[in-house]
């Protein structure tokens, strides 16, 4: 084996654990943070409670509007208020979404944030924001917009719906997956990549089995951990130019989406990338084909199978398509048109994927 790759480690501040919520005022006595607006979704107004009363009269204020793709009017709103409030900070609680939100109002206030992720999605770890005006998403990358420190309280994700916690664990396989074939893969990067998907696969059974078990849910936290590590340091590829066409174009779930789509861009891009689906064989108990295994995980996990199912329509093939093809971008596997389409359809009839990309029988 010969080496040849580029490190460059982002700074990560991780407290993981049950109950780790408690450690929060720590946190931003360590940051130096003394008036924080806490961010979550629509909906997660308990947990962001939690939060606000874990920080006593250090919150100057509670936000519940954080949804998917960080709305420019939402962010702009939030934006307005940290500095009405005079917040020296936030912490977002929720998913990608309330990070999202954290993430807009320190790229334009260059505030320190702290993460609490509750589900698997991985923004947290990521220097990556995204921004959507008028249903166009904008996305980039600014150092300043990773959260300065992130706590992980498998307490948190307890409320998380079965079926949600599949899609965003299979949501966070996928991350590893595509960083274990990157461009810019780097071999530390590849173990956290390999030990998350390892994590993932082991805790989602027993998620669905009990919704409630702590160590299934410790380890699904920790899995999603290592995914978002994996994300933060190398570039994505064909899946999640897929998803993000998916995602943006035909406004289709976050997570679903991925957890439908992984196993067609694996079973296209392992031929490819023999280390990756080596790897990918090993965490997931295998001794050959890992797409295979995915695919049928979430069959187990009663995940959803087909982008039919997700309500795409089969005439957006060819556009969808079209979009992914249109712009160049790294992939272990070159890409066409029509391996795109190939691919493409057999995801939307929820066909068994082969390795060589195409549907089967
Ligand atoms: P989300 O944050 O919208 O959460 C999905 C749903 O789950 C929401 O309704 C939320 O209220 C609910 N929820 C969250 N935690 C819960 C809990 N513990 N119990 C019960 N319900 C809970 O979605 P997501 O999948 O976490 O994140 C997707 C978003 O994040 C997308 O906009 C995606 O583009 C973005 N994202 C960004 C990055 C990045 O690096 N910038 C990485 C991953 C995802």
């Amino acid at each position: 084996m010969t080496y040849d790759f580029c490190y460059e480690a982002l700074p990560m501040r991780v407290r993981f654990g049950a109950g780790a919520l408690a450690s929060l005022p720590g946190e931003l006595d360590e940051i130096g943070l003394r008036r924080v607006l806490v961010l979550c979704s629509p909906g997660q107004e308990d947990t962001g409670e939690l939060v606000v009363s874990a920080l006593g009269e250090r919150c100057v204020g509670l936000r519940a509007d954080a949804v998917m793709h960080v709305p420019a009017q939402v962010a702009e709103h939030a934006q307005a208020e940290v500095v009405s409030l005079g917040a020296d900070g936030c912490v977002a609680v929720g998913g990608g979404s309330a990070i999202g939100l954290g993430k807009a109002i320190a790229l334009k206030h260059d505030l320190p944030i702290v993460a609490v992720p509750t589900t698997y999605a991985g923004s947290e770890m990521t220097p990556v924001w995204g921004l959507t005006t008028d249903g166009r998403k904008e996305t980039g990358r600014d150092p300043k917009v990773l959260p300065r420190s992130v706590i992980y309280d498998p307490d948190l994700t307890l409320s998380l719906p079965v079926g949600m916690s599949v899609t965003s664990g299979i949501n966070a396989m996928a991350h590893a997956v595509e960083a274990l074939y990157a461009p810019d893969a780097t071999p530390i990067i590849s173990l956290m990549a390999e030990e998350g998907v390892r994590a993932l696969a082991a805790a989602l059974p027993v998620i669905v089995t009990d919704n409630a078990e702590a160590s299934g849910r410790s380890q699904a936290l920790y899995g999603a951990w290592l995914c978002g590590a994996a994300l933060g340091a190398t570039t994505m590829s064909l899946h999640h130019k897929l998803c993000h066409a998916l995602g943006g174009s035909l406004n289709l779930p976050h997570s679903e989406t991925h957890t439908v789509v992984l196993p067609y861009a694996l079973a296209f891009n392992e031929p490819y990338a023999p280390d990756a689906a080596a790897a990918l064989s090993r965490a997931l108990g295998v001794s050959a084909d890992p797409a295979d295994r995915l695919w049928q995980l979430s069959r187990e996990l009663h995940a959803p199978q087909s982008l039919a199912e997700l309500g795409m329509r089969e005439s957006d093939i060819g556009r969808i398509a079209e979009e992914v093809t249109s712009r160049s971008y790294g992939n272990p596997r070159p890409i066409t048109y029509d391996s795109v389409h190939n691919l493409l359809a057999a995801a939307w009839a929820g066909q068994w994927p082969v390795a060589d990309g195409s549907p089967s029988a």
